[in-house]
């Protein structure tokens, strides 16, 4: 017994399996007969209707069975299992994969965000049918809007344009698209809607005249041929029209600047017929004619398109195309499945064949972008799309762990990874994500950081090149490390000052003489041993010596330009043996007076310093130091100068100390130059005096009148 029904399917195409699709017909209806729909009718209308549209744009019987059944197993205790036992698996797969798109949640928040969602809805639908079927189940919820509450209707519309029209569009079902787009237009912007549509009507009414007129040549002319016929003046879309003028800010006239007329006949043959017989009658307009026939578009459609001049003188646009052409152009591949493959299209290769099939006609002229896309999805599979706690999709390919989640987001979140959740639960770091998860990573300032073992977890090429830059960099360091600490024990070893030789400007000097980028790059070199290290330091040697010697020249210029010298810091009197015209000047610390026994000193820029022999500074001079010492020695001609001579008083404290030391210098015609004297808790002072003295002679002469002063206890010359 088949149903009224089902022989309604078996009218659009005898060849259905009718037993399959009156038994999923009574399963649906059974499983659904408590159920109604808002619109208060039986809820079975509703997957009944969309079975009919799969079975209009010539779907398998599969496909068109899983229509009857795609809402059982959500809304009702028929399950999936059974789905599979008294149907098919094929059937089974297709409904689980309808029923997990129902259950996506998802909330549209911006055209980046609509296109991932798309992609997610493409990689998900594993066989493109489960996507043709949820676009079925669309396009009748929205052709149904009407009884949805308000909100609801906002939110499905905002979907419906943004999601699922395209998604119609991606696979060439142009007819869905358009329908969609045009109740959810009316819904989302009634009032813009309203406008639209008056000014299309106004616009009908003045050119009807002239369609009817040209419709009514057309019929005469197709007539006296005998040539089967459907014609119409070309359909609108009206949220197209609208999106162009809100969008591209054109003018109602600027994108209806022609009329233009369909005509559909049954074969190539008649589509040509009708061309010359328009040409004839018509005078067309040159380079406006497009035989796409014989050269379809890239995906796929094909008609002849001609412009004309009509004889009121303004020009209109007629398109001639076979029905099949036609069904080719508003429900794409599945018209091209229906009249290339037949129905019974079951076998894997087919399916495959067809999905190619669908990836090549993306190749839309118009919409290039898309079909790149598409084809980056590698035949949908190979992505999987899960979302961040805030509801942003990720696209990431399958069989991606929460670590590749990790470092797409943020290359330091990776690094911190610790684990994930799940939908909230905790799970292990190489967990494969699934589509539509929601995931949320667990982030520790005290993680090690990734592991070698990580590099087999994730799947992304960059999360794996994140990883292996960060093991390789931590290597590095380590190594480098090792090869500085090297470095400095040799150096060290070989009685070198560390911080003079060793100076980073040596070390960056040495390792670009040795090819290295870094120091970093040296310490490492040094680390895997060679002669790297003994290279290193003898340059650097070089590089201490070079600065001495370049320093000293410096200073030597200077002291050429500069006409007045201080003289407490050139040491006048004293000569470098063996160098003449260096800058020589006396050690702040010990102040050698002619006479005192004395050596030189070479600083780094400031020129020799002259310190007494004794000077402690000198005598703890560290053993790397000793080469830069240099014979010094008095001139003989210094009677007219003076030296700075410290001496220190160590006295019990009393009144009128100080005008004795003062008087004491007084009467020998020393001058003091400085003086500094401290107070310790015995009330024992010292006191520290600066003398300009000539000669080492004039120091023992005052230090022993100090010594007779009362209550002096010690007198002796600092040597620092
Ligand atoms: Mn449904």
């Amino acid at each position: 017994m088949i149903s009224e029904y089902v022989q309604s399917i078996l009218d659009i195409n005898p060849n259905y399996d009718a037993q399959l699709l009156e038994k999923a017909y009574r399963t649906a209806e059974e499983f659904h007969k408590d159920q109604r729909r808002r619109s208060g009718e039986p809820y079975i209308i509703h997957p009944k209707a969309v079975a009919i549209i799969l079975a209009e744009i010539g779907m398998d019987d599969s496909t068109v069975a899983a229509g009857m059944l795609h809402d059982v197993v959500e809304d009702t205790p028929y399950t999936l299992e059974m789905v599979a036992k008294e149907f098919s698996p094929d059937i089974a797969m297709l409904v689980d994969g309808v029923t997990k798109l129902t259950n996506l949640v998802y909330e549209s928040k911006e055209e980046k965000q609509a296109e991932n969602i798309r992609k997610m809805f493409l990689a998900m639908s594993k066989d493109i049918r489960i996507l043709v079927i949820k676009l079925a189940d669309r396009l009748h919820n929205t052709r149904t809007i009407e009884f949805m509450p308000d909100h609801k209707k906002i939110e499905k519309c905002t979907e419906t344009i943004e999601i699922y029209a395209p998604l119609a569009a991606r696979l060439g079902l142009y007819a869905f698209k358009y329908e969609m787009e045009n109740i959810s237009f009316q819904v989302l912007y009634p009032d813009a809607y309203a406008k639209l549509d008056k000014e299309m009507q106004n616009r009908n009414e003045v050119r009807s005249e002239v369609i009817d007129h040209v419709i009514a040549e057309v019929r005469g002319l197709l007539d006296e041929m005998s040539i089967q016929y459907d014609i119409y003046g070309r359909s609108k879309h009206y949220y197209s029209i609208y999106k162009k003028m809100t969008f591209q800010k054109k003018t109602l006239d600027e994108i209806f600047d022609l009329t233009a007329i369909r005509v559909i006949v049954d074969s190539v043959q008649d589509c040509y017929a009708a061309l010359g017989a328009v040409h004839t009658r018509w005078k067309p307009i040159p380079g406006r004619f497009k035989d796409y026939i014989a050269m379809p578009k890239p995906n796929n459609y094909q008609s002849l398109h001609t412009t004309v001049i009509g004889d009121n003188g303004l020009p209109f646009e007629i398109q001639i195309r076979t029905k099949e052409m036609h069904l080719v152009a508003e429900y794409g591949i599945a018209a091209h499945w229906k009249y290339k493959e037949g129905i019974q299209s079951d076998d894997s290769e087919s399916k495959l064949a067809w999905l190619r099939q669908s990836l090549e006609w993306q190749k839309d002229a118009n919409n290039s972008k898309d079909f790149i896309e598409t084809l980056k999805m590698d035949l949908f599979s190979s992505q999987v799309f899960v979302f961040t706690p805030k509801g942003d999709i990720i696209e990431l390919p399958s069989g991606s762990t929460p670590l590749d989640f990790a470092f797409k987001i943020h290359t330091n979140i990776g690094f911190k990874c610790i684990g994930a959740k799940v939908n909230g639960k905790m799970v292990p770091i190489d967990y494969k994500l699934q589509n539509g998860e929601i995931i949320d990573i667990v982030t520790s300032n005290s993680s090690k950081g990734p592991s070698i073992d990580w590099l087999k977890i994730v799947q992304t090429n960059s999360a794996k090149n994140k990883i292996r830059q960060y093991l390789k960099r931590e290597n590095k360091t380590a190594s480098a490390e090792k090869g500085k600490d090297m470095l400095e024990k040799a150096v060290r070893k070989k009685g070198l000052d560390l911080k003079e030789v060793l100076k980073a400007p040596y070390i960056l000097r040495a390792a670009k003489a040795q090819n290295f980028t870094t120091a970093e790059d040296l310490y490492n070199a040094v680390s895997y041993g060679g002669s790297v290290m003994s290279k290193t330091i003898k340059l650097c040697e070089e590089y201490y010596h070079e600065d001495i010697q370049l320093a000293l020249k410096k200073q030597e210029e200077v002291k050429i330009h500069d006409k007045k010298p201080d003289r407490k810091k050139m040491a006048k009197g004293v000569s470098v043996k063996g160098v003449s015209d260096l800058f020589v000047r006396f050690a702040g610390c010990c102040n050698p007076v002619p006479g005192d026994e004395i050596i030189g000193f070479t600083t780094k820029g400031r020129g020799v310093a002259v310190h007494r022999a004794d000077c402690v500074n000198m005598l703890s001079l560290p053993e790397a130091d000793k080469v830069r010492i240099i014979e010094v020695a008095w001139e003989d001609d210094q009677e007219d100068m003076v030296f700075d001579c410290r001496i220190n008083i160590v006295a019990e404290d009393r009144k009128g100390l100080f005008a004795d030391v003062s008087k004491a210098c007084e009467n020998m015609d020393i001058n003091i130059t400085g003086i500094n004297a401290k107070k310790d808790k015995s009330d024992v002072t010292t006191m520290e005096v600066t003398l300009a003295i000539n000669s080492i002679q004039d120091i023992a002469k005052v230090m022993a009148r100090f010594q007779q002063i009362r209550s002096v206890v010690d007198v002796y010359r600092n040597n620092s």
